[in-house]
């Protein structure tokens, strides 16, 4: 069972966790953690080994989307399977499905070629 992709949300009920978010937030400097009950699990970087889970309570969830979102519009990545560079708002994490360990970061038109792989791979062996 492999866990999620980056990005992935799961809300918390009643956690122990303290908040320790919006530390590279603008205006918060890194020993600001705001320490207030957690009501959010992100799933941050993710490779083979695991992954990291960031606890966020509500309010710092909802300014860390809001961060993500315009980091998305306004920065780029490198696709890891064209090498293209490309919107961050177009590019999504994958696992290929020949490689389900790693997640791999692409842009759509890899993500598209990678699920008409998919299929070709089920039609071929009666999936
Ligand atoms: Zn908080
Ligand atoms: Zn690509």
């Amino acid at each position: 069972m492999f866990s999620g992709l980056p990005g992935n949300v799961v809300r918390l009920k009643d956690s122990e966790e303290k908040c320790y978010g919006a530390s590279d937030l603008e205006g918060y400097a890194p020993e600001e953690e705001c320490g207030a009950q957690a009501t959010h699990r992100v799933q941050g970087e993710t490779d083979s080994f695991g992954a990291e889970y960031e606890y966020l309570c509500t309010l710092c969830f909802r300014k860390d989307q809001a961060r993500m979102k315009h980091q998305a519009d306004t920065l780029t990545g490198i696709c890891e399977s064209c090498n293209k560079e490309q919107k961050l708002r177009e590019m999504s994490y994958v696992r290929p499905w020949d490689e389900p360990s790693i997640v791999r970061h692409w842009c759509s038109s890899c993500c598209r070629e990678e699920h008409k792989e998919i299929q070709k791979e089920a039609d071929y062996h009666g999936w």
